[in-house]
């Protein structure tokens, strides 16, 4: 499939407010985008640096995912994204390559990207997205 480059890495965190200060104050970056994704229970903000963005998550729900996560390994990297051509191909490749697929069919991310995950029993260990931008 290979991906041209790394969309963004997405970390997870408590406070986005609190950590946005960090990004901000003590990187130098500015938060250019923060927008809620019901469909994941997140509320995210984002940065660019270069080709490759930063991508805070907070959950808004206990239940979500990011929650989750959180408080099974705190703070930190929850998942990284590459950008990739043609996703339903890149999904498909993945499979018949015996990756196990957490999405089968793309469905819509932060920033109108379509988006989906492969399962990290798959990627040793990491969280790993596919996103496409839309045409
Ligand atoms: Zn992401």
């Amino acid at each position: 499939m290979k991906p041209q480059h790394i969309e963004h890495i997405g970390i997870a965190v408590k406070n986005l407010q609190a950590s946005i200060k960090f990004y901000e104050e003590v990187l130098g970056l500015a938060c250019y985008k923060i927008e809620e994704v019901e469909d994941q229970q997140v509320k995210t903000a984002f940065f660019k640096v270069g080709d490759t963005k930063i991508e805070l998550l907070e959950s808004t729900s206990p239940e979500g995912p990011i929650a989750k996560h959180i408080e099974k390994r705190g703070e930190g990297i929850h998942h990284i994204a590459y950008a990739v051509d043609n996703l339903p191909a890149a999904l498909q490749e993945a499979e018949s390559k015996g990756i196990q697929l957490i999405d089968r069919e793309p469905r819509k991310g932060a920033e109108g990207l379509r988006i989906a995950f492969l399962h990290p029993k798959s990627t040793h260990g990491v969280l790993t997205e596919l996103c496409e931008k839309p045409e």
